[in-house]
């Protein structure tokens, strides 16, 4: 019998159980659905075409990609190609599930794992109650445990000719990038994974937290539009002893976390977790744009900041620790609202989703789960000092102060290099500013 295999967020055929029950002869079909590629910005856009056009090659030619509103394109190509059923795997985010319960009701939709090493809805106390701090989650996730990965591949169906399905196919359509990015694609995603593996994760847990190391493992993109599965991942970590392969577990944790968090509470993608935080008082107007412009453009004077938003426009990418250093400037010393800068980040993060985004802005602004303390406020100096201690990082984004040497980058005592702006803020005062909001809300 025909069936449909619905991409989504899982543009790859290893580890995919929903090709182990798609039946035998299957379309593969990817829609291009405005309401998503819209808000997505443009390097999200250009991973995801080239992610297509991987997937594409893999399938020799065979994936159906179509325009259109879902709800109205894959029940209709399901009736040309007379498919009972359409196979997906779950997308648990706000716009996905209302999206898929719109198909549901005219097409058989069979959804079978997601994008998630253990499911959202899943990791749940002994009386069925969600948990809201990370911790005892995590330890419940251990608990809990995930499959092995799935055993599939190319050859498992018979693909039909997206050409035999009336000359709706646009897959010639699709804008390439005409710059180089990103590698994207399965392939491209499992030779990182292994490099990383190979190079960086005995380093992992010791330098996670240096930008100027810079040995992160880059996987968020490829995760993001599931070119691999976390499950993959975990399969090989499980393999391996050590504190790096611990720490890379404990971070794919949290991305599950979130993505449950979300789940639980699809409203906290706009508004605040600890409706406490609705009271808080933030700045708007003129002066309040001036200064959210130098923060975009990185030219605050805070050097770690710069960096961080310098390295973000020209990379799409923000070492993890500096996307929490420039989160808190943005809430903190500039009082502007946390989603207005979670915004920003989701135009230009090639890695960009809505959950980890929103509740790692929503966990530096204080207001989320297992939330920074309000009152603990960054000192973007003395984080930069002991995050960057080489100030290598500082130096290879803000090309002004690569004639400082060593970690006075951080400090610039004594030294305002050429065309560099002053600090636009006293932190000093500003933290006093945050603190004295903060216990506004008693
Ligand atoms: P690694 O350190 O190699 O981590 C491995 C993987 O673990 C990551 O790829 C990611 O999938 C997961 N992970 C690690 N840290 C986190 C975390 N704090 N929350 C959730 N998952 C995590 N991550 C995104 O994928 N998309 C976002 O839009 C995003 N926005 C963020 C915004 C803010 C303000 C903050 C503080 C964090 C955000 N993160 C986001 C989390 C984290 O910064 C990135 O996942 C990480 O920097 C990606 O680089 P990497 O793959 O080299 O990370």
């Amino acid at each position: 019998t025909e069936s449909l295999v619905w991409f989504r967020r899982d543009l790859r055929l290893a580890d995919l159980p929903t090709l182990s029950v798609a039946g035998e002869r299957a379309l593969a079909v990817f829609v291009l659905d405005d309401r998503l590629l819209g808000p997505s910005g443009s390097p999200r856009r250009d991973f995801l075409y080239r992610s297509l056009s991987a997937l594409d090659n893999q399938l020799s030619g065979r994936l159906l990609v179509v325009r259109g509103d879902p709800a109205e394109v894959v029940p209709r190509v399901a009736k040309i190609v007379g498919a009972r059923e359409v196979h997906v795997s779950a997308d648990y985010g706000p716009y996905g599930r209302k999206r898929d319960a719109a198909v549901a009701e005219q097409v058989e939709l069979v959804a079978t794992g997601s994008p998630y090493a253990i499911s959202p809805g899943r990791v749940r106390k002994d009386n069925g109650a969600a948990y809201k701090v990370f911790t005892p989650w995590f330890e419940r996730w251990l608990e809990h445990g995930w499959r092995a990965p799935a055993r599939t591949g190319t050859d498992m169906l018979e693909w039909i000719d997206p050409d035999d399905v009336g000359g709706l196919n646009l897959r010639a359509a699709v804008p390439m990038p005409s710059q180089p990015g990103i590698a994207a694609g399965e392939t491209a995603a499992l030779a990182r994974w292994r490099e990383f593996c190979a190079d960086d994760l005995v380093r992992y847990d010791g330098e996670r937290d240096r930008p100027d190391l810079d040995t992160t493992s880059r996987m968020s993109v490829y995760l993001k539009f599931g070119n691999i599965h976390p499950r993959t991942m975990l399969a090989d970590l499980g393999d391996r002893r050590g504190r790096g392969a611990e720490q890379y577990r404990r971070q794919l944790a949290w991305r599950d976390f979130y993505a449950d968090i979300l789940f639980q509470r699809p409203d906290s993608a706009r508004c605040n977790y600890d409706n406490k935080f609705d009271a808080m008082r933030f700045d708007a107007g003129r002066d309040a744009d001036a200064l959210f412009e130098a923060w975009c453009t990185g030219r605050t004077g805070f050097p770690i900041v710069d960096a961080g938003m310098r390295q973000l426009a020209a990379e799409r990418w923000m070492h993890n620790r500096v996307r929490m250093i420039a989160a808190s400037f943005l809430v903190k010393d500039l009082h502007l609202p946390w989603w207005r800068g979670a915004r920003y980040f989701m135009q230009k993060l090639v890695d960009g989703d809505l959950a980890s985004n929103q509740h790692g802005w929503q966990w530096t602004a204080g207001s989320g789960t297992d939330a920074a303390p309000y009152f603990r406020v960054f000192n973007p100096t003395v984080q930069g000092e002991r995050f960057d201690p080489t100030g290598d990082y500082v130096r290879r984004w803000v090309p002004e102060l690569r004639g400082v040497g060593g970690k006075a980058v951080h400090t610039l005592k004594g030294v305002r290099p050429e065309g560099y702006p002053d600090q636009i803020v006293d932190h000093a005062e500003e933290r006093r500013e945050a603190l004295a909001r903060y216990r506004e809300l008693g």
